[in-house]
């Protein structure tokens, strides 16, 4: 018998109407601990960015003092909700990084202002080089039709300089998805292998742990990353802990089982834990 992971650091949920959970905070905190998951943490999506489309989601800020309103607000209800359960509640963000000087202006000033526990990297954005442009990558039917394969190459260049950018950074405790635009079938030709080898060697190099999200398994039948560069990292000794990305309470620890499975398989020894 295996050891099956009993947390999750990667969750959403509904806060304040803005958010892109199906489920509150209090259903999702209940059914992790009906699951009998010693710890959650709870990541919604801290977006921020002068040029971010607003039209597209109301998650999305182009201003840093409304973010930090909504974000108090969702973390309150949070202490409120955890305050009636047993289980360890962590706070934490799904931050979408760029690597501009005002972007990270933006996101230090958001974070001083915040009590948050962890912290997790993510790119869910393609971009322009100089961040003009951005797009994410599940709008990507709102691209201008005017958009050439140059420009696209571009773009996607763009949503690996921001993984790139969120390892090598050191804001943050894991990684999500890192390979997240694959699964709209963007970069999975040879081309991109070695922008792909350059992110893996910097997760090495930094000892950046990342996750490995079964959000996948259940959307196009293989986690984020794949299977393959998720064992060149656990062979590299970099850190690695599972995530259900869940959005609603139904997909709380899907998966753990199966990639448990592969860990064992090829003896994983590095896990990543919040030491709280
Ligand atoms: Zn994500
Ligand atoms: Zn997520």
């Amino acid at each position: 018998m295996i050891n099956i992971q009993k947390y999750s650091y990667h969750t959403h949920n509904n806060s304040q109407g803005l958010f892109d959970g199906k489920s509150s905070a209090e259903e999702m905190i209940a059914q992790a601990e009906a699951l009998g998951f010693e710890e959650i943490g709870v990541s919604n999506h801290l977006c921020v960015h002068p040029n971010v489309p607003l039209n597209t989601s109301k998650m999305f800020f182009d201003n840093p003092q409304k973010a930090i309103d909504i974000y108090k607000k969702m973390y309150n209800e949070l202490d409120e909700v955890a305050s009636r359960h047993k289980i360890k509640v962590f706070k934490g963000f799904e931050v979408d990084f760029f690597p501009s000087a005002t972007w990270r202006s933006w996101f230090e000033a958001i974070i001083k202002e915040l009590d948050y526990d962890y912290l997790i990297g993510a790119s869910h954005f393609i971009c322009a080089a100089d961040e003009s442009f951005l797009c994410n990558i599940y709008h990507l039917n709102r691209l201008p039709a005017d958009t050439d394969s140059d420009r696209m190459q571009e773009y996607l260049r763009g949503y690996w300089k921001n993984v790139q950018g969120a390892v090598e950074s050191g804001y943050f405790n894991f990684i999500a998805h890192f390979d997240y635009c694959t699964q709209f079938d963007l970069c999975t030709t040879p081309e991109w292998d070695e922008i792909k080898q350059n992110v893996i060697d910097a997760f090495s190099s930094h000892k950046q742990p990342f996750e490995i999200n079964t959000g996948g398994i259940e959307r196009i039948g293989r986690p984020f990353p794949d299977w393959n560069m998720a064992e060149k990292l656990v062979r590299r000794g970099v850190p690695v802990v599972i995530s259900c990305d869940s959005h609603h309470t139904s997909q709380i620890g899907r998966y753990f089982v199966e990639v448990e499975n592969f860990l064992a398989n090829i003896g994983c020894k590095y896990r990543f834990k919040l030491q709280k």
